[in-house]
């Protein structure tokens, strides 16, 4: 369920016109519901009452630090995979001493960065991070607490490059090595065990793949805390989101209708089947949702530059490309598009809605059926919360996207349009050109 509706023939986010928020502050932008944000955190929450949680914001999903400061206010914690998002969670006044660090690569200035703010815990992802977590620590004359990622080798069922949980991904160590890298964890003097993780893969939308992962590392969990007086246990992030019909979705209607066996997952449904399988285990539960959190609590507003009918088909080209929303071309992904005013009395088009970039992957939706509109009419992208603008390039000298949060009829502009100046900041020709 989202807060975004059409109230008369406008499209709003909570109370707010979003017609307006684009005559305010142009397009492409960005708009998030601050309200949908908190339910999303609420709900999630509540589908795990009766165990020890902390939600960590998997903030690589959207790092505004609006966004991070709404999520720390509501008492999230935070999933961070670079000293940068350390930067923007202290930046956002929020607290790293329950965030968790992930990540493949961590440098060791990251993790002295880490080390000096608290943090609440290491995900490592290989033995040689060990070794290097374990000297940072010695440098600084503190103990190191880590968990380490393990790969349950769980099929998740999703788009090959969102999926992490299988023995042939980069991730984590498999189960069958996880034993003998605990061992050789807990001979190193500057490392505390704290805990055990996992996260088998994005999007998912059943929670088959989430009670199998669950199942196969419970019972390797607990005797790893009897061993090692382990806290904490993370399932990792991972649950999905309606991409398909975005709009609908935002209504309990919407998913009443959907019938048995069909309906996506839901934070109630992904916690009464995991909670009793965690119940007994007496331990700390971390989850990392990153796109649950966030995915349906934002649309791109976009404004149509031209309809060019050609032979046999019409393209849309729209002023937001690949460089501001990126998924369509990465992962082949659906973004529902919905016009900004709604006219019943008008004829459908069929369409490709594309991006002016020189790019043929500039695509954001083949042989889309629309409303008919055309030049300066506007247009939302649902579900462009999560890995939308955190992903965004400057492909194109495009500058990035403006973003706007809504609270009630509230709304604030909570990152300016980059200007070019901005862009081209960091850039300068050499001496020997000149
Ligand atoms: C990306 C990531 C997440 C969040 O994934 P979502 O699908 O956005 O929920 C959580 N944990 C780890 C380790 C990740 O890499």
């Amino acid at each position: 369920m989202h807060h975004f509706r059409y109230a008369g023939p406008n499209l709003h986010c909570e109370s707010v016109d979003l017609a307006e928020v684009a005559r305010l502050y142009g397009t492409p932008t960005y708009v998030y519901s601050a309200a949908t944000m908190e339910d999303n955190f609420r709900r999630l929450q509540r589908g795990l009452t009766g165990l020890d949680v902390q939600i960590c914001f998997a903030m690589k999903a959207n790092s505004n630090l609006a966004v991070l400061r709404h999520f720390a206010n509501l008492g999230a914690a935070f999933d961070l995979v670079s000293g940068g998002e350390l930067r923007r969670v202290i930046a956002a006044g929020a607290n790293a001493k329950a965030s968790v660090f992930a990540g493949v690569g961590k440098t060791e200035a990251e993790i002295k960065l880490a080390l000096e703010n608290g943090i609440f815990a290491f995900h490592v992802e290989s033995e040689p991070e060990l070794a290097r977590i374990n000297h940072v620590a010695g440098t600084l004359g503190v103990k190191a607490p880590i968990a380490i990622r393990i790969n349950p080798d769980v099929d998740a069922h999703t788009h090959a490059k969102i999926t992490t949980g299988k023995s042939d991904n980069k991730f984590g160590i498999p189960l069958k090595y996880a034993g003998a890298a605990y061992e050789a964890a807990a001979k190193y003097p500057n490392l505390a065990l704290k805990g055990l993780q996992m996260h088998i893969g994005s999007q998912l939308t059943e929670v088959g793949p989430f009670v199998e992962a669950v199942e196969k590392v419970v019972p390797f969990a607990a005797e790893l805390k009897a061993k090692f007086g382990l806290v904490y246990f993370s399932i990792g992030g991972g649950i999905g989101i309606v991409y398909r019909d975005a709009l609908a979705s935002g209504q309990p209607a919407w998913w009443d209708a959907q019938p048995a066996g069909q309906r996506p997952l839901t934070p109630e449904a992904y916690g009464a089947a995991l909670a009793p399988l965690l119940r007994g285990l007496g331990l700390k539960i971390l989850l990392e949702p990153g796109r649950f959190m966030v995915g349906n609590a934002g649309v791109l507003l976009s404004r149509v530059e031209h309809l060019k009918r050609g032979a046999g088909k019409n393209f849309l080209i729209v002023d937001a490309a690949m460089n501001d929303l990126v998924r369509p071309a990465m992962y082949e992904s659906y973004h529902e598009i919905v016009p900004l005013q709604r006219d019943t009395s008008r004829r459908a088009l069929v369409a490709d809605v594309v991006g002016p970039i020189c790019e043929s992957g500039d695509c954001f939706a083949k042989d889309r059926q629309l409303q008919e509109v055309g030049e300066g009419e506007l247009l939302a992208f649902m579900s462009a919360g999560a890995y939308g603008y955190a992903m965004a390039s400057r492909y194109n000298s495009r500058p990035m996207a403006a973003e706007v949060l809504v609270k009630g009829s509230a709304f604030e502009l909570i990152n300016a349009r980059e200007t070019f100046e901005q862009m081209i900041g960091g850039e300068k020709v050499p001496a020997f050109l000149k």
